[in-house]
């Protein structure tokens, strides 16, 4: 694998495609052990998860569920912070076994804002699958159930991830080279 240049941006590569195709099929086991009979609805969130969340879903051997949806911020009428609201929940979650699937958790932010809406519809139980997590860029402290990569805190692409709308289709994960 070469260099690769998005936009006005150089990026190296750092995950091959077998490497991240290997610890998702590790991944899926773990969850066909965990969810076995018990019909678990697997919930992605869109944009950047979209590939991982097909490559899982093929892993998975038992019988599942999956449905997408979006976030959307916006500003709150009273809080000075950004409110996240779900775009395309189809499936009622009362009582279900839920499994989040989230390309990146960087700050934490998004999930630490969201996980509490999803609480609201009283599923049996929440979980999070996350394809990486960058530790040392958590502000928001969240419990990744099944994680594929701690990687450090740098911008990534590739697999689904975009810088400014382009890079989701390239099958490996690259880095951001930064320049001094
Ligand atoms: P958080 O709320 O955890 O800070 O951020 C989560 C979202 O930010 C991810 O779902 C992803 O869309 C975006 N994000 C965070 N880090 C990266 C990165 O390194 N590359 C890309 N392309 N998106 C990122």
């Amino acid at each position: 694998m070469e260099h690769l240049r998005v936009h006005d941006k150089e990026f190296t590569p750092y995950l091959s495609e077998k490497e991240i195709q290997a610890r998702i099929s590790e991944m899926a086991a773990q969850i066909n052990r965990d969810y076995e009979g018990k019909k678990p609805v697997f919930i992605a969130i869109l944009n950047g998860a979209f590939i991982f969340a097909a490559d899982l879903f093929k892993n998975i051997r038992i019988e599942a569920e999956i449905s997408f949806i979006k976030l959307a911020s916006y500003k709150g009428v009273k809080s000075t912070g950004k409110v996240i609201t779900a775009i395309g929940l189809d499936v009622d979650l009362h009582g279900r076994e839920v499994v989040i699937v989230e390309d990146i958790v960087d700050t934490g932010k998004t999930l630490h804002q969201f996980l509490p809406q999803l609480e609201h519809n009283h599923p049996a139980s929440l979980r999070i699958a996350a394809l990486l997590h960058k530790p040392d860029a958590m502000v928001h402290p969240i419990r990744i159930d099944y994680l594929g990569f701690t990687i450090p805190n740098k911008f990534v692409i590739g697999y689904g991830l975009d810088y400014d709308g382009l890079g989701r289709n390239i099958r490996e994960i690259y880095q951001l080279v930064e320049k001094p």
